[in-house]
C-alpha cells in the first residue's frame, strides 16, 4: 500500500447514490471533492438494485414517468 497526499474541500467515502449526490452537491458549489471507494467498482446498491428510484421526481416527469408514490408501492407489493 502507498500512501497520498491528498487536498481537497470535502472528502466523500464511498459511490453509492448518496455519495455520488453529495459530491455532484458539492461540485455544483464549487467545492473540490474527492470521492473514494472500497470496493473494485463504483455505484454501491444501486449496481444490484433494479426497482423505482426518486417517485415523481423531474428527471421522472420529463422522461415521460407518471407513477405516485402509492402506485409504486401497490407495485412492488403486488412483485
Ligand atoms: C437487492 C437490492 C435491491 C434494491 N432495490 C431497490 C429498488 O428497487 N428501489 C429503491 O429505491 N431502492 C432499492 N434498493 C435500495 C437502494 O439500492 C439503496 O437504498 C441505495 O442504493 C443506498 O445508497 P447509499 O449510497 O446510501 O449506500 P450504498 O449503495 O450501500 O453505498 C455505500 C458505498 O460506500 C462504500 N463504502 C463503505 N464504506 C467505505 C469506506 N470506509 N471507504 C470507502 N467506501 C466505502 C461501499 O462500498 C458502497 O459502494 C435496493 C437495495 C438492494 C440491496
Amino acid at each position: 500500500m502507498t500512501n497520498r497526499t491528498i487536498d481537497t474541500d470535502v472528502l466523500i467515502a464511498g459511490t453509492g447514490g448518496t455519495g455520488l449526490a453529495a459530491a455532484y452537491a458539492a461540485v455544483t458549489h464549487g467545492l473540490k471533492v474527492t470521492v473514494i471507494e472500497k470496493q473494485s467498482q463504483i455505484g454501491g446498491n444501486t449496481k444490484i438494485s433494479s426497482g423505482f428510484f426518486a417517485i415523481n421526481s423531474r428527471e421522472q416527469r420529463e422522461a415521460g414517468m407518471h407513477l405516485t408514490t402509492q402506485e409504486a408501492i401497490t407495485q412492488l407489493a403486488d412483485y
